[in-house]
C-alpha cells in the first residue's frame, strides 16, 4: 500500500449531503477537500431518478417555491455546484474501512487499488437505505422473484426501460412508497395496492395529491399486524390477517436506516436500534473530528434537506478547525 494522501477535510459520499458539505467548505477558503463516492458518477439517490417524457418528478426543490424535479435534474444540478469549486472527487472508490482516532480512510478504487487518506476532520454522508424483510419483522414468507427494493425498480423501469410487473403491490407507505406507485403507472402497470402496518398511509397529503396525478393507488393498513409474502417461484401476493391479496410483483419501499456500517467498524457510537450515528452539537461523532450529514443523521429527509444540512454540518466542521 502506498504513503497516507492528507487532506484537511475528507468526504465520504458524493449524495445531496456530502455535495453540500463539500461546496460550503470550498465557499469558506478550505483548501484541500476530497470528495469520495463509490458510485461512477456523483448525485446519490436523485441520479438513480432517470429524466423521461411522462415520467413523474419525485423531487422537490423548496429553495425554489417548491417545484417538483427529476432526480437527475437534480443531481445534474449538484453536480455543476461541485464542478465550480476545487473539490477533488474520486468516482468509483469505496471507504472500506475507518480508524476514527487516527482519522484515516482505508479506500479501494480501480485506479489507486488500496490506499490511506487522512484528514483534519472527517463528513460522513453515506445516505441510508431500506429496511430488509426480516429487520422489518412484520414481514414473513418467502422470497420468490419480482420482490424489489426501490433502487432495483429504479434500475429496470428508468435505467432499462423495462417494466418489471402489471399489478403491483408496495410494500411501505411513505414518499418513496407513493413515487414507486406513480412511476409504475406512468410506465403502464395498474394502479398499485400500498400496504402498511399503520392506521394511514405516512406519506403526506400534498404529496398523495401530487401523485393522484399518475396513480390512484389502494391503501390497505388499518390493524395489520403481520404480511406474508406468497408464490413459489415468482411472487404472487401477500396474505394480509389470512387474506390474500393478489399481485405479480412487489416493491418494499421506505423505512430508511442510515448506513452507518463504517461508524460501527470503527468504534464511532452509533445507536443500536435505528442505526443513527449519536450526534452532539455541531453535528459531531462521538469521536472528535467526525461529522455526519443527510440521511445518514436518520429520519426520513428529501434531496434538497440533505444538500442544506451538508452545508450547516460544513459550519460545524470549520468551527471545529479553527478551535484546534
Ligand atoms: C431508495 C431510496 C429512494 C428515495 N427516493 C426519494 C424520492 O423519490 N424523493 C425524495 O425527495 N427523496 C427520496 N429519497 C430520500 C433521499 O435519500 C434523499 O433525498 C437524498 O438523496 C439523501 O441524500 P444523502 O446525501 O444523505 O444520501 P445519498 O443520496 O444516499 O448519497 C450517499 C452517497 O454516499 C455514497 N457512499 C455510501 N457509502 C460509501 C462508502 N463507504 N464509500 C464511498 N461512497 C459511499 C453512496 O454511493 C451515495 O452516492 C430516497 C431514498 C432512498 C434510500
Amino acid at each position: 500500500m502506498n504513503s497516507t494522501k492528507h487532506f484537511n477535510i475528507l468526504i465520504i459520499g458524493a449524495g445531496p449531503a456530502g455535495i453540500g458539505a463539500a461546496v460550503a467548505l470550498s465557499k469558506r477558503g478550505i483548501k484541500s477537500i476530497a470528495i469520495i463516492e463509490r458510485s461512477d458518477k456523483v448525485g446519490g439517490i436523485p441520479s438513480f431518478y432517470k429524466k423521461k417524457k411522462g415520467g413523474v418528478r419525485t423531487f422537490i426543490r423548496w429553495s425554489r417555491g417548491g417545484i417538483p424535479v427529476f432526480g437527475e435534474d437534480y443531481a445534474q444540478w449538484l453536480e455543476k455546484q461541485l464542478l465550480k469549486t476545487k473539490v477533488q472527487i474520486e468516482l468509483q472508490t469505496q471507504v472500506l474501512n475507518i480508524d476514527a482516532k487516527k482519522k484515516i480512510l482505508t479506500l479501494v478504487s480501480p485506479k489507486e487499488g488500496e490506499v490511506n487518506y487522512s484528514a483534519d476532520a472527517i463528513v460522513m454522508a453515506c445516505g441510508s437505505r431500506e429496511e430488509t424483510l426480516a429487520e422489518r419483522g412484520w414481514l414473513g414468507g418467502s422470497r420468490p422473484v419480482r420482490v424489489f427494493f426501490t433502487k432495483q425498480l429504479l434500475c429496470l423501469l428508468d435505467g432499462n426501460h423495462l417494466l418489471p410487473m402489471n399489478n403491483p403491490l408496495i410494500i411501505g407507505s411513505d414518499l418513496i412508497g407513493y413515487a414507486a406507485a406513480a412511476k409504475l403507472k406512468a410506465a403502464g402497470a395498474s394502479n398499485a395496492v400500498i400496504v402498511d402496518n399503520r392506521s394511514g398511509p405516512k406519506c403526506g397529503f400534498f404529496e398523495r395529491l401530487y401523485f393522484r396525478l399518475w396513480s390512484n393507488p389502494k391503501y390497505q393498513g388499518l390493524s395489520i399486524k403481520s404480511i406474508e409474502i406468497t408464490g413459489n417461484k415468482t411472487a404472487s401476493g401477500v396474505k394480509l390477517n389470512g387474506k390474500n391479496i393478489p399481485c405479480d410483483g412487489i416493491v418494499i419501499c421506505g423505512e430508511l436506516i442510515p448506513n452507518s456500517e463504517l461508524a460501527l467498524n470503527g468504534n464511532i457510537k452509533v445507536e443500536l436500534h435505528s442505526r443513527k450515528p449519536v450526534v452532539a452539537e455541531d453535528y459531531q461523532l462521538s469521536e472528535p473530528g467526525w461529522f455526519a450529514a443527510g440521511n445518514m443523521l436518520g429520519g426520513f429527509h428529501g434531496a434538497e434537506w440533505c444538500y442544506f444540512n451538508g452545508r450547516r454540518v460544513a459550519r460545524g466542521v470549520v468551527n471545529y478547525l479553527s478551535q484546534t
